[in-house]
């Protein structure tokens, strides 16, 4: 049986799905990097539960969970197979680490998730779940999501966080795509892929207090904590790679990584 890797992508702003740049020509080859996973476990920080929660309709529906975008944006639709089943697979494994969790019979995907779905798998011939991430909790929580669907890869689940490496919104240099890249946000991605690189888990866990400019790169914690979770579901010592890094608008990290090597 092929073993999924788990990745963190950077999934930007919403037009990612439609505009043309390097994170966009990126991500349409990385579902040819690797084996057709056989499902998709995604965790968007759109996605947000004070408790895990996993998506459970045969068939979600797409959220346009944005506004002030072009209407062809609003017309795209990725209708991918959801699949009660894999849903309670993911519960059972959540339950096995000790982690509560219910699930949700009518929410669909939201654009954290569809966005760079569309753009891995334009097929959407993959089942995919979503479990939710949840903005109170603090980056242990959501490694311990991560670590309990680590033995799905092994049936070639692919574990998927959706994220984005630094999310400022407020500092973005809109509407200019290849503006010059802000020093915090460069030293925030360097400051990850470093600790990444050598396998420093508690330093990341402790981000908000270490790394430099994290309030800045992250004045809320919601868009960093899918990146714990692809961490947390990544073996110690398992190769790691960032697959991809830049910036958009100056400061929105696009940086891509795959914990568990992909085939050269
Ligand atoms: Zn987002």
């Amino acid at each position: 049986m092929t073993k999924a890797p788990s990745l963190f992508i950077s999934h930007g702003s919403p037009m990612l799905a439609l505009e043309d740049g390097p994170a966009h020509r990126f991500l349409a080859t990385l579902g040819h990097k690797f084996a057709k996973p056989a499902g998709i476990v995604v965790v968007s920080a759109h996605h947000e539960e004070d408790d895990a929660t996993v998506t459970a309709s045969p068939r979600p529906e797409t959220i346009h969970d944005f506004g002030g975008f072009p209407r062809a944006l609003f017309e795209m639709t990725y209708p991918a197979p959801g699949s009660p089943a894999l849903a309670e697979e993911v519960r059972a494994a959540l339950a096995a680490h000790g982690l509560e969790s219910r699930s949700d019979p009518a929410r669909g995907l939201d654009h954290g998730a569809w966005v760079p779905l569309s753009l891995l798998y334009p097929a959407a011939d993959i089942p995919v779940v979503s479990l939710s991430m949840s903005p109170h909790r603090d980056p242990a929580y959501h490694f311990a999501l991560g670590e309990a669907l680590r033995p799905l890869r092994d049936r070639n689940i692919l574990i998927l966080g959706s994220g984005s490496i630094t999310h400022n919104l407020r500092e973005l240099a809109r509407p200019t795509p290849d503006a010059p890249v802000a020093p915090w946000a460069s030293d925030f991605t360097e400051w990850v892929y470093s600790n990444v690189e050598a396998g420093r888990i508690d330093e990341l866990l402790h981000y908000r207090d270490r790394a430099p400019g994290s309030t800045r790169a992250h004045p809320t914690d919601e868009h960093f904590l899918p990146f714990f979770v692809a961490l947390g579901a990544a073996t110690p010592g398992e190769a790691v790679e960032r697959l991809h890094h830049s910036f958009t608008y100056g400061a929105l990290g696009m940086d891509v990584y795959a914990f568990g090597a992909l085939p050269a």
